[in-house]
């Protein structure tokens, strides 16, 4: 009986009434006491799941910008000390990309502000579809991205922007007035190993950033719809 009893609390479902067992009006009454007991507990796990499902949906608007879906700038900030952090333990180059739609401002002018909405979403669906696992991309605010990229030295990270601009500038936003190109200006910051002997923290993160958005601002300056490194084609130390 004992057996049957252990049954009754864990087999799902739970078994039917043993016809010995039911002879003896306590054990009916205990059989109908487990299978109420069970009924409450399955309702107690519903509602743990719902109410994990609630903290992962807010995690989630915590983390990504609503608009585009990329994740936010503190995201992106957390994300890339844990990442950066993994590359200089490792003695693997890694960096950043800053980027920044050109003449955007005259783009919502233009076609309103909803095709501008549109033009973001644009961005982030073809840089997503095309970016390697342990990459990613983060909206740094307003039309400025930023794209971490794992694993690669300099040259390479240049090559990654090259084939983004060239993307952008080849995939036209498909407005209600026909297609429609917009283009973007890329700055480069990369790291190696040797650039974090002191230790990654956020002011190490912040000077790479800067660096990158100093690459864009003469991407910007020489005529935009280009990527530029950040200390040319040398490799640009971080001093802190
Ligand atoms: P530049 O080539 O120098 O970057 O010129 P720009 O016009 O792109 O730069 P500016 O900083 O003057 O304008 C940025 C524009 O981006 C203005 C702002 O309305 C637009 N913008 C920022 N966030 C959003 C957004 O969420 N949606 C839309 N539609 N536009 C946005
Ligand atoms: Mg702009
Ligand atoms: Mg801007």
């Amino acid at each position: 009986m004992l057996k049957y009893i252990l049954r009754l609390l864990k087999d799902d479902p739970p078994p039917k009434l043993d016809k010995e067992f039911a002879r003896i009006p306590e054990f009916r009454e205990l059989y109908k006491e487990l299978i109420s007991i069970r009924k409450i507990l399955s309702g107690m796990k519903s509602e743990e799941k719902v109410f994990k499902e609630r903290e992962t949906r807010l995690q989630y608007l915590a983390n990504h910008d609503p608009l585009t879906g990329a994740i936010n700038r503190r995201a992106f900030m957390e994300r890339a000390l844990v990442e950066i952090e993994k590359n200089m333990r490792n003695s693997t180059p890694c960096g950043v990309v800053m980027m920044d739609l050109d003449f955007f401002k005259k783009f919502n002018d233009t076609y309103g502000h909803v095709a501008g909405d549109k033009a973001l979403r644009h961005l982030v669906a073809l840089i997503s579809a095309s970016m390697r696992k342990n990459d990613f991309l983060g909206r740094y605010g307003g039309e400025e991205f930023l794209f971490f990229y794992d694993h690669a030295d300099k040259k390479t990270g240049i090559a990654i922007a090259e084939r983004f601009r060239r993307m952008l500038e080849t995939s036209p936003v498909q407005l209600e007035t026909g297609p429609t190109f917009i283009t973007a200006s890329f700055g480069v910051a990369s790291i190696d190993g040797e650039d974090a002997k002191g230790g990654v923290n956020d002011a190490f993160i912040e000077k790479l950033i800067n660096h990158a958005d100093q690459a864009l601002y003469e991407a910007k300056n020489s005529g935009r719809n280009k990527v530029v490194s950040f200390g040319g084609d040398e490799h640009a130390k971080i001093n802190l």
